[in-house]
């Protein structure tokens, strides 16, 4: 089957390079050229996420994390902000954990505003709490800045962020916020295959840790941090993708942090242009996502259809989630998304669709 080129938030396209970069020979984990590349790795993945903090690696997808940070953050009660598929799902996890979960609902759609969380933590019942930075299945960006204001108030609380389709997309400063655990895999914004997840951890979030008993086995953060100290993993680790990050992110440095983040906010612009003058925005105002853009079907037309359509041409795009599904589609603009290949999808739409071709008149303030 020839291959689609793919607009879905995750997983996204992968360039020749970094798939090469998976078929290298492979080396054992506790071999000294291992520690030389985790060793290299792992301060890159500070610097990208501008933190002096310790950076964990998962074998999982990001699910994996979502149940590591409530493992090892929670001891008393979490509050769970939510507003899309995602971040209601991470409450499920608080409770397959055993975990006494409290939710923080808002309208999917909207962003959760941070005088609601300050609201719900005045009580003084919950240590930690849950937010999902970027809802994949909304195209919402929550206001990190504003909440992390609040979350200063409130020291003991596990500051829990979910970044899976915002890092390495747009700036997320992790130590000046305050973030506890901030995680993402790998398959979304950094544009490599699903298998690997990465994380922040913070010195409070080891304390934490240390005060409880069951954190599980296969990501304990202590046991993590013993073996982050000799430059490994506790267990095997997902060698090939490692191999990839690595190159990927000489690449993402080279770019540039900030050169990368500007070009998912001008890809953004064109998106949302686009999306703007046919449909319209699911997102609310003033929240919309730099790296996903989520249409409102407001012409009523077959997204099945017209991403059959897409399919038989070149491209992929993502229905709406769930309950969204019809209502709203979404388009991908993340990773290492070049502007003529959004605009070449946003014309080959407007072709599929007999829409006036506008694709490439949407402009970026420069
Ligand atoms: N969090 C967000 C925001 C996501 O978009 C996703 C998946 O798309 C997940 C968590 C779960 O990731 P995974 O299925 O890779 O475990």
């Amino acid at each position: 089957m020839p291959h689609k080129r793919l607009f879905i938030p995750g997983p996204t396209e992968v360039r020749g390079e970094n798939l090469a970069a998976l078929a290298r020979p492979q080396i054992g984990h506790r071999s000294e050229e291992f520690k030389a590349l985790y060793r290299g790795l792992i301060p890159k993945l500070q610097t990208l996420l501008d933190t002096a903090e310790k950076v964990f690696l998962f074998t999982s997808s990001s699910t994996g994390v979502w149940e590591a940070a409530i493992r090892n953050c929670v001891s008393r009660k979490v509050l769970c902000c939510m507003q899309g598929a995602f971040s209601d799902r991470w409450f499920k996890v608080a409770q397959a954990n055993g975990k006494d979960a409290v939710k923080l609902q808002v309208e999917w759609g909207r962003g959760i505003s941070a005088e609601q969380i300050d609201r719900a933590l005045a009580g003084g019942e919950f240590d930690a709490i849950t937010v999902v930075h970027n809802e994949t299945s909304t195209g919402v960006m929550n206001h990190l800045d504003e909440i992390a204001a609040v979350m200063r108030r409130y020291p003991d609380v596990m500051f829990l962020v979910d970044a899976v389709s915002s890092m390495a997309g747009t700036e997320i400063a992790v130590d000046k916020l305050g973030i506890d655990v901030c995680l993402a895999g790998v398959q979304k914004a950094f544009s490599l295959p699903a298998g690997l997840a990465v994380a922040s951890v913070s010195h409070r979030a080891l304390g934490r840790a240390e005060t409880i008993e069951h954190r599980g086995y296969y990501f304990d953060f202590l046991e993590m941090l013993k073996y982050d100290e000799r430059g490994q993993t506790p267990t095997t680790p997902a060698i090939p993708q490692m191999h990839a990050l690595d190159a990927q992110l000489d690449d993402i440095l080279s770019e540039g942090v900030e050169a990368r983040f500007r070009r998912h906010a001008e890809l953004a612009q064109i998106a949302r242009q686009w999306a703007r003058r046919h449909f319209a925005l699911f997102a609310e105002g003033g929240f919309e996502s730099p790296t996903i853009t989520c249409i409102e079907n407001t012409r009523g037309i077959s997204v099945v259809e017209l991403n059959r359509e897409l399919s038989r041409q070149w491209a992929m795009i993502s229905n709406g989630y769930g309950p969204l599904k019809e209502k709203t589609f979404r388009i991908a603009h993340m990773g290492d998304t070049q502007e003529w290949e959004l605009r070449g999808l946003l014309a080959t739409i407007d072709r599929i669709l007999d829409l006036p071709s506008t694709a490439n008149s949407a402009s970026i303030d420069r």
